[in-house]
């Protein structure tokens, strides 16, 4: 008699066996109950083990929670290569596979009685039910006359239970429970009109081939570069196609489906055909629309599901095709515990189901075009734009000659961009205007000592917020009011600094009153929805002018807009991050790549205090090769990722000197025993030091392999016993070294 070994759910970690009896089926990924100590918990069955002699009676589980396995096996595998790789407990992992509304016990199915007419009495008989008891006659004869011969139970009208109960004695009727869906978007109501496969060119003909080549044998993930506009996302569909005509199911990645509605409506006109069979998985999906959908993923009855980073475990059987889309999109990595890749776990799911995969981007990460350039990707490229029109201009303007000749060292707009801005309200065409915000707030700064208001809990500026006219931490969310003089020297001076995108809004009101235009940013976007009446407004042309932050950098495509302006380029520039170039590169390309969707012609003006750094001047040539050239230079000789490995090593307490000296003593017992492939650097205080109340101390870590430094930092914590109130975190793949 083999073991079950389960998972006990619950931060300990624990594994243990447990027996079960023969008429049980139990495997792999199955929830069962079982007694633990001297009490009941629940798990998850890992795997089946040869029985041994332990020498001490095993316990027999209680009995199964879903009589099916919830996790596939290729999900089981998926997340012991998830908890190995990234130093993570497999708890958290098998959490972060099954939501909560999946494994709690409190959701199930919501299910309405049906009655089903069995069998019709002769007209004999109904006539003598009608006289005896008119309510059953009228039932009979109400089933009867309707197509399916069932109605719902709550339909038959006040008082029907007693008549249904008789009816089911007679044996006439009987009463079946349907499982009904709650459809997450039924609120919503949005007409999706299908729409139809263009006629590909040539390039993009070429990228489906290769695309359907891979579904039908075994091969190498596809690496589609295809420029903004390029119609990537037609070579999705058509793909998408391909896969569902052959009877495989399809997984669509997207950076954020908040942000990416445009793409996300483009999936569901295209297979509106297939009504039902197309799962949108939100963040916001209510416990039970999550777990219908979940389920309905489970049972095959989804043939195409799109969603963000952790729809990668959606499961779905027989998979033929997985497309990223944005690959290169930080939000696909996750913060907290387990710190997965969502494009990463997705090539290797790919790898494990044997099935296609493409990573979509107009700007890819320099991982995966490295990863191309060694032969391990295939690499398709779209040059053209789909439409035959040509890319934008780009302008590059420098700021500070800007600044001399307005006698305005905080000018926002140069000249030429107010000029093109009117020539676009002239000519009845639209304009977006960027703003990048990252490291970057308009602060409250003392002229005369330099004091600059911070939050108590953050070691950063707070922002000043016009509307509210209050100071906010945009990490832990703290407001404050606004001083009216220096809290530090009482000068009265103070005054705020920078810009952010109400002051844009503010002095755009001024330059060019004629113009109507809205703010989207995370402030706009609290309320539901807003984002989506704001595009579709600016669809529709009410709108001249869309001002916005990295919300609006993704995947927007309105044809009418023919001016993009930067207005601060370079800011991103200044963050310690080796990528910084990279990431300011892909913002420059993906927000220029806006402008001249449609038939006129696109301008982009780029304003920035460092005309010539390269990212700058890559990105104004629409130079990929030439930018990736020149980074991955860099990259080899630094021996930063593609060339290695980079993984940072957190510990934070409210108590300073406590991380501090806790790190201290984990760099010194890193440094023992360290392969020497590892490199190790000083243990330093993150560059936001505090956050949440919380002081932040960090190593970087570096290394050609991963499993070395993984295996190398948990051995080390393993043997490490943290003070009360510190805690480490360890990120493998970091992408943010804040
Ligand atoms: P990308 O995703 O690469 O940025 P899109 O898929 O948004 O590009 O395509 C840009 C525009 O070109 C869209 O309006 C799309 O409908 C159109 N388009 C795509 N492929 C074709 C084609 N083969 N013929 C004509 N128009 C196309
Ligand atoms: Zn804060």
């Amino acid at each position: 008699m083999p073991l079950a070994r389960v998972l006990i759910d619950g931060p300990s970690e624990l594994v243990f066996d447990y027996s079960f009896p023969d008429d049980l089926t139990v495997s792999p990924g199955c929830r069962v109950r079982v007694p633990l100590r001297n009490r009941d918990a629940t798990g998850t069955v890992l795997s089946i083990e040869p029985m041994q002699d332990l020498g001490f009676a095993t316990r027999p589980l209680s009995s199964l929670i879903d009589p099916e396995p919830l996790l596939t096996a290729t999900l089981l595998e998926l997340a012991q290569w998830i908890a190995n790789y990234y130093g993570s407990t497999m708890e958290s992992v098998i959490r972060a596979l099954l939501p909560e509304s999946i494994r709690s016990e409190e959701h199930s199915a919501k299910v309405q009685k049906m009655v089903q007419l069995m069998q019709m009495p002769s007209e004999e008989k109904i006539q003598s039910i009608g006289k005896k008891a008119p309510k059953q006659q009228n039932i009979l004869l109400l089933l009867n006359g309707c197509p399916e011969r069932k109605m719902l139970l709550s339909e038959l009208g006040q008082g029907a239970h007693s008549s249904v109960k008789s009816l089911v004695k007679q044996g006439y009727v009987q009463v079946v429970e349907e499982e009904i869906r709650r459809e997450p978007d039924a609120d919503q109501q949005e007409q999706i009109i299908e729409s139809f496969p263009l006629p590909l060119n040539n390039e993009q003909a070429q990228a489906l081939e290769v695309a359907k080549q891979a579904m039908a044998e075994p091969s190498k993930p596809i690496l589609l570069l295809g420029v903004t506009g390029s119609g990537k996302t037609e070579v999705y569909l058509q793909a998408a196609r391909h896969t569902i005509n052959q009877g495989k199911t399809v997984l669509v990645l997207v950076p954020e489906i908040s942000l990416t509605p445009q793409t996300v409506r483009r999936f569901k006109a295209r297979f509106a055909a297939l009504d039902d069979q197309v799962a949108v998985l939100h963040s916001h999906l209510s416990q039970g629309e999550r777990f219908d959908e979940w389920h309905r993923i489970r049972n095959g009855k989804a043939s195409i599901v799109i969603g963000a980073r952790s729809a990668i475990f959606a499961p779905l059987p027989n998979l033929g095709l997985i497309i990223v889309d944005e690959e290169h999109d930080q939000s696909y990595k996750q913060d907290t515990s387990p710190r997965y890749h969502g494009r990463d776990i997705a090539v290797l799911r790919a790898k494990l189901e044997k099935c296609a995969i493409i990573l979509g981007s107009a700007t890819p990460s320099l991982e995966s075009f490295h990863n191309a350039q060694e032969g391990k990707y295939t690499l398709v490229r779209l040059n053209q734009r789909a439409d035959s029109h040509s890319m934008p201009l780009v302008r590059v303007l420098d700021m500070r000659l800007e600044q001399q000749k307005q006698k305005n060292s905080h000018a926002i707009f140069s000249d030429k961009l107010r000029q093109a801005l009117e020539l676009r309200l002239e000519r009845g065409e639209q304009s977006i205007l960027f703003l990048n915000r990252r490291g970057f707030a308009r602060s409250l700064q003392c002229p005369a000592c330099g004091h600059a208001c911070q939050c108590p809990h953050c070691s950063i500026a707070l922002t000043y917020h016009r509307t509210e006219d209050r100071l906010m931490c945009h990490v832990c969310g703290y407001q404050s009011i606004v001083p009216r003089k220096c809290p530090e020297c009482k000068d009265p001076a103070i005054a705020l600094q920078g810009y952010g995108t109400q002051k844009v809004e503010e002095v755009l009101a001024k330059l060019i009153p004629k113009a109507k235009f809205a703010r989207i940013d995370a402030d706009a976007m609290r309320k539901k929805n807003t984002l989506r009446d704001m595009l579709h407004a600016f669809k529709s042309k009410k709108i001249d002018i869309l001002i916005g932050t990295q919300m609006i950098a993704k995947g927007l495509h309105f044809p009418n807009v023919t001016l993009v302006g930067i207005l601060n380029a370079d800011i991103g520039l200044h963050v310690p991050d080796f990528r910084a170039a990279e990431r300011t590169f892909q913002l420059i390309t993906q927000v220029a790549g806006r402008a001249g969707r449609g038939e006129l012609e696109g301008e982009v003006i780029v304003q920035t205090a460092t005309p010539h750094a390269p990212a700058i001047q890559f990105a104004r040539r629409h130079d990929f090769d030439g930018f990736s050239e020149q980074e991955l230079e860099f990259r080899r000789e630094f021996q930063f990722p593609p060339y290695g490995r980079c993984a940072v090593l957190t510990v934070r307490s409210t108590h300073e000197r406590r991380a501090e000296f806790t790190l201290q003593t984990l760099h010194r017992r890193l440094l023992e025993n360290l392969p020497p492939e590892i490199q190790v650097s000083e243990p330093l205080p993150s560059p936001l030091i505090r956050s949440h109340g919380q002081f932040r101390f960090q190593i970087t870590l570096r290394s050609l392999h991963a499993r070395p430094l993984t295996k190398h930092v948990q051995s080390v914590l393993q043997k490490t016993t943290l003070p009360e109130d510190v805690t480490a975190t360890f990120d493998m793949d970091a992408i943010s070294f804040m």
